[in-house]
This record gives C-alpha cells, sequence and structure tokens, in this order.
C-alpha cells in the first residue's frame, strides 16, 4: 500500500515540512505536482501570523510550487473564528490589535471597532500575533488593556521557531510577557486547537482517517491532527528529532524522514 492511495487529502504545514526558510526540503514540488496530478486534495495550514495566503502562494511559486489562495488556512483566519465565537457572549464591541497588517485586516472583518493610542487602553478585547515591529508600547498597552478587563486573545502558542542562528521567538514567547505583566493568561487560536480544523472541514476536507496531516511538530501539528480525526505524518525535517519521540505522549500514526517519502511505500513507515 502506498501514501498516495491511502488518502483523499492532504493537509501540510509549510515551515519544516515543504520548505526550510527560502529552500525547498526533500523533493517537495515534486511531492507536490503528483499528488496534484492524481487528483489529491491540498491544503496548507499555518501557525505564522503575519503572512497572507497570497504571500504564501507567491512564496511557493518561487520555489517552484503551484498553490492557490483558497488551499491556505492560517492563524489570523482561525483567530477570526475565535473572536466571532466568544464577541455575542462576552459583549465585545472594540479592539487593540498588535500584530501584521494581514492580521489586522482579518480581525477588522470581524466588525470590532480598532482603537489605536490612548484610546487601546480602554478597549474590550486585546488580539496579539508576532510581528517584526513589535515593541515595548505594544506590550504596555495591551498589559494595561487587559488589567482593565479586556479580552486576551492570541494568534497561536507556538513559544519560538528555528531560524538560521537556533531558537527565536515567537507568539508564544511575546503572549507570554504580557501574561507574566497584566497576570492574565491568553486564549489561542491556532493548532492545535480546533479553529483552523473546522475551517479546513468547511473547505470541504473530511475529517477522518482519509486525510493525511503531514507536519513537524508534535504539539502543534500531530496533536491538532489527532484530535480532528485525521491520520498524522510526522516528519523529522523540521522541530523535532529522533530523540524527542522517546517520552512523547503525543504518537503520530508515522513518522518520515522527509515529505519526499510521501511518495515511497507505507511500509516501514507504520509507527504503531
Ligand atoms: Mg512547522
Amino acid at each position: 500500500m502506498d501514501f498516495q492511495n491511502s488518502f483523499d487529502h492532504f493537509v501540510f504545514d509549510l515551515d519544516g515540512v515543504i520548505y526550510s526558510g527560502e529552500k525547498t526540503i526533500g523533493d517537495s514540488p515534486r511531492v507536490l505536482e503528483t499528488l496534484r496530478k492524481n487528483k489529491k486534495g491540498i491544503r496548507f495550514i499555518t501557525n505564522n501570523p503575519s503572512r497572507s495566503p497570497s504571500d504564501y502562494a507567491e512564496k511557493l511559486s518561487k520555489l517552484g510550487i503551484e498553490s492557490y489562495d483558497s488551499e491556505f488556512v492560517t492563524s489570523p483566519m482561525a483567530t477570526v473564528s475565535l473572536i466571532k465565537e466568544k464577541t455575542p457572549s462576552e459583549k465585545w464591541k472594540t479592539v487593540f490589535i498588535m500584530g501584521s497588517d494581514y492580521l489586522k485586516n482579518e480581525v477588522r472583518r470581524t466588525g470590532l471597532v480598532e482603537l489605536y493610542g490612548e484610546n487601546s487602553l480602554g478597549a474590550d478585547l486585546v488580539v496579539m500575533g508576532s510581528h517584526p515591529e513589535f515593541n515595548l508600547e505594544e506590550i504596555k498597552t495591551a498589559s494595561i488593556a487587559i488589567g482593565n478587563g479586556a479580552g486576551f486573545i492570541g494568534t497561536n502558542a507556538d513559544y519560538f521557531y528555528p531560524c538560521e542562528h537556533g531558537r527565536a521567538p515567537a507568539t508564544g514567547a511575546l503572549l507570554a510577557s504580557v501574561e507574566a505583566a497584566s497576570g492574565k493568561k491568553a486564549v489561542t487560536a491556532g493548532k492545535p486547537e480546533r479553529y483552523m480544523f473546522d475551517l479546513l472541514e468547511e473547505s470541504g476536507v473530511a475529517p477522518t482517517k482519509k486525510t493525511l496531516l503531514v507536519g513537524d511538530s508534535l504539539s502543534t501539528d500531530v496533536a491538532g491532527g489527532k484530535k480532528a480525526g485525521y491520520s498524522t505524518a510526522l516528519v523529522l525535517s523540521g522541530v523535532t528529532k529522533k530523540t524527542d519521540l522517546g517520552n512523547n505522549e503525543i504518537t503520530p500514526d508515522f513518522i518520515l524522514e522527509n515529505i519526499s517519502f510521501l511518495l515511497g511505500s507505507r511500509q516501514g513507515t507504520d509507527h504503531k
């Protein structure tokens, strides 16, 4: 039995699976091309809150991979779902947003009124996603608003992402600074929470074992995929190394060196 014939949909995390920085991993362009030729459903999910689907489609295109905006589910999209779900009971009307322009545009779709400057201190809700201009003034505004009773939502809980020189802070690390200052914990929307998987289901991806999630993180990708009812494959080309597997209670169905192994046989990859 091979992977391609076992699944109808393939859901890929991006960083550490398809590419690392500006380089493809394994032969990811050929894997995607082959799956597409064989009429498999393809989706991409990412917790990175700074880029839009069209940004990602452009990036993949430069790497020689065809994709469509509608195939991407991002943590800002999940954040919109979470805000819409909670707004009626929390009676939120105003929001202070710290994050990329893409995150801001997404959050504005919820209908909440965005506040700026001193007015932000009285916001009903604070939404945070990491962005390159993150600064102390933003942490201060967010901490005071939350201390004054604002709701607190983060796009994702990841503490770090791997960069060329080591571990760099991601949204979770930035949330932690505001959590420490305000004494309140953020609710997060990205993987492994259900919001991205709900969006995938709305887009036609069945929450069954006929869907294979391929990710490099046990705690976000594999945990989220398992909760959604998917089959899961961990690739060892990103944040998880073989030595991390021993004691982890989150167990993927398959463990692969990298994405290229999806074109081979399932034999010898079953983890259970
Ligand atoms: Mg990843």
